[in-house]
């Protein structure tokens, strides 16, 4: 099996790293990654800068390419031109940090998997929840474990799954649960503060919305330390709205 293994917290964190030396097990693994941390930039791709390319030293004998982009350009770049085959799949993390409920609409390492799927390649988007001590390593045997028995299934062309890991310095996950994304969101607010010359900056603030979750989501199954495994789609119409907005009759 042929891996492309990508992030958006940079091609050297520690996460990339892990997913690399587990998923080496399966096959042959080239990682193609930001230079620097780029989370949260969803989908976003460069558009209007060169991009320019560097081989990294993964230690461990690897090497890998880094990328002056975003998690998104790196995978379009590896598939069309750094890679000189297709890959069999895509697998983007361990991000450090869960990407459940509303989150996964930001995240740059489910966006890489996302732009995978566009190719049409399975891909699968790996978060660890964070804590003080977080199992890269740990996170990236679950993922293998999963992606070894997709695998042995065949897997479907265009398959995109986002899979987030409990904190591990709990013990060993429950189990796994497939489960929707929740539609929780944040109480979000904003902070004003002072520069030293007296100017004004925001800083955004959130909170949890705990009554929120959603009994059969990502996020409570997490909460109740399983895997949890959403397949995702990216076709982003309402259908059930495409009638009512057909019968507004919209004209010119
Ligand atoms: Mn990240």
């Amino acid at each position: 099996m042929r891996i492309l293994v990508t992030n958006d917290d940079g091609i050297m964190a520690p996460g990339i790293l892990a997913l690399r030396r587990a998923l080496t097990a399966l096959g042959e693994v080239t990682v193609v990654a930001p230079t620097v941390p780029q989370s949260a930039v969803s989908h976003g791709i460069t558009l209007t800068e060169p991009i320019r390319v560097h081989r990294v030293d993964l230690g461990e004998g690897a090497k890998g390419f880094g990328v002056e982009g975003r998690p998104a350009d790196c995978v379009k770049l590896a598939l069309l031109e750094l890679m000189p085959d297709r890959p069999d799949l895509v697998a983007s993390g361990v991000n450090l940090g869960a990407n459940v409920g509303i989150n996964v609409l930001y995240s740059g390492t489910v966006a890489a998997a996302v732009e995978g799927a566009f190719y049409g390649v399975p891909s699968v988007a790996v978060s660890i929840e964070d804590s003080d001590t977080v199992d890269f390593d740990g996170a990236a045997r679950v993922a293998r474990r999963l992606i070894d028995q997709l695998a042995a299934g065949g897997l479907a062309p265009g398959m995109l799954l986002n899979v987030n890991v409990p904190d591990l310095s709990r013990g060993p996950p429950k189990g796994v649960k497939v489960v929707p994304q929740s539609m929780k969101g944040w109480r979000e607010g904003w902070e004003q503060r002072r520069d030293p010359r007296g100017r004004a900056y925001y800083w955004m603030t959130g909170q949890e919305i705990p009554e929120d979750v959603g009994v059969d989501s990502d996020v409570a199954a997490l909460a109740e330390r399983y895997v949890t495994v959403t397949p995702l789609r990216f076709d982003l119409t309402d259908r059930a709205r495409l009638e009512e907005v057909r019968g507004m009759d919209l004209c010119l």
